[in-house]
């Protein structure tokens, strides 16, 4: 029998894919949930690869891998980001399809999961280099996505301007515009008003529930994030506007420590002008990797997956930890979190808002009737507030982790959706 090397085992620890499936496993022993419905939910029902070629600035032709998954579509169409990020692999994509899946359903929208990335650092292509990419992966995945299908969104390194073009290049080629195939775009081109906070209000919405569950008050509350994009940006800037004081912030080049505080609209402007955090006066200077250990009550990992590992998790000092990105904790992570009675409001609940805006951009695009921000983000509250009870009264009853109870409402929804339609062919 083969020993896992330390390596190796930071290997498989790191791979999201296992990590996916795990979760789904548990969740699907708690529910007893039937061998056929098993097998078919733990596996992605499509997924596409594509090599596909750029024409650079210098006349050169560059070959670049994208991928295109959809794990489940029986609660509505397929909706899921689309990440442009050197280290995107087919392994982290299945299991962002698969998150996607059971975050729609634990907030209870009519969606199923994708997700899809290009293996690519965009920091490294000029503007018109990042258009063309983009029109051409449009076009690739062009015979899956659709309003009815499959509807991309944003996500790590991809924003509005890059959802205009895709769904302009889709557009091209059907003949007439067709806002509604993507969501998360520009408000000029059909975009919702208070989808680009979503994301991070959802996280703060979440935070200020557990708050009041755990009876912390948020001006007592010291709050450390790592990640200063768009979840993390706007959830440190809601929180602080709830009371809560900022501690510490990290992007992927360093992050800053004041356990007096840190005023966020200046960290913004900062990070605006100098394209990053380092060197922001006023705290001292900590790794990337810094927020996930320093003092704090709450912490909101807001950059990548697999940040709170085996190595880090026992050194974590917050008492509550909201999870802006997608799968920052790895199931050995949770397990040591758990022990150490931290409570953890799980990433496909703490970050649905920004899935349950973009579906309030999909039905205002559908009707092309236009919402006010206010009416958007009442009715995000409502959505967000209404399943951070639902879990933690299922999480209560059960006995079960938030997380895990958030699993097992998300697997009962789409189980029974896929139960109701049956097996075709029969
Ligand atoms: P973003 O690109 O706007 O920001 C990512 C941030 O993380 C940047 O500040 C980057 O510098 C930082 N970062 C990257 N690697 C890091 C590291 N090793 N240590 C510290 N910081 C690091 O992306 P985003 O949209 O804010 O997404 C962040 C996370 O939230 C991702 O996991 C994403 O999947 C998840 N998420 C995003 C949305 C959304 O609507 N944008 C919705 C749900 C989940």
């Amino acid at each position: 029998m083969a020993t896992a090397t330390p390596t190796n085992r930071r290997g498989q620890e790191a791979s999201a894919w296992r990590t996916a499936q795990r979760q789904f496993d548990q969740a699907a022993d708690l529910i007893d949930l039937e061998p056929e419905l098993r097998c078919v939910l733990r596996e992605v029902q499509r997924e596409f690869t594509c090599h596909f070629p750029v024409r650079m600035d210098d006349g050169r032709v560059e070959v670049f891998t994208g991928y295109r998954v959809q794990h489940n579509i029986h609660r509505g169409p397929a909706k899921g980001g689309i990440r442009y990020h050197p280290e995107v692999s087919l392994d982290e994509v299945k299991a962002l399809a698969m998150w996607m899946t059971w975050k729609c359903a634990v907030v209870d929208i009519p969606f199923g999961g994708a997700k899809g990335g290009v293996v690519v650092d965009p920091r490294r292509l000029s503007l018109q280099e990042l258009e063309r990419l983009t029109r051409r992966f449009a076009t690739e995945i062009g015979v899956l996505i659709g309003p009815e299908r499959d509807i991309p969104a944003p996500d790590v390194n991809t924003d509005a301007r890059v959802m205009a073009w895709i769904m302009d290049t889709v557009s091209m080629h059907t003949g007439y515009s067709v806002p509604a195939t993507v969501t998360g775009k520009p408000v000029e081109v059909g975009g919702s008003l208070g989808r680009v906070e979503a994301t991070g209000r959802g996280v703060a919405i979440c935070a200020l529930a557990a708050m009041q569950h755990l009876g912390m008050r948020p001006h007592a509350v010291r709050v450390a994030v790592q990640g200063f994009g768009n979840v993390g940006s706007v959830s440190a800037r809601l929180l602080e506007e709830m009371g809560c004081s900022i501690v510490a912030v990290s992007d992927e080049y360093g992050g800053i420590h004041n356990p007096k505080g840190l005023p966020v609209r200046r960290l913004i402007e900062h990070r605006e002008r100098e394209g990053r955090l380092g060197g922001f006066p006023g705290g001292e200077e900590i790794p990337p990797d810094g927020p996930l250990t320093v003092d704090c009550d709450l912490l909101v990992p807001a950059a990548l997956g697999n940040q709170l590992t085996s190595r880090n998790a026992s050194e974590v000092r917050a008492r509550l930890i909201v999870e802006g990105a997608n799968g920052p904790t790895t199931p050995e992570a949770d397990e040591i979190l758990r022990d150490r009675g931290v409570f953890l409001v799980p990433d496909i609940l703490a970050n649905a808002g920004g899935v349950t805006v973009s579906y309030f951009e999909w039905v205002q695009d559908l009707q092309s009737f236009f919402w006010s921000e206010h009416e958007v983000n009442q009715k995000l509250r409502a959505i967000m507030q209404r399943a951070f009870q639902q879990v933690l009264a299922t999480s209560q009853e059960r006995h079960l982790s938030m997380r895990m109870a958030a699993y097992v409402q998300a697997v009962q929804r789409v189980a029974a959706a896929t139960r109701e339609r049956g097996l075709y062919p029969c």
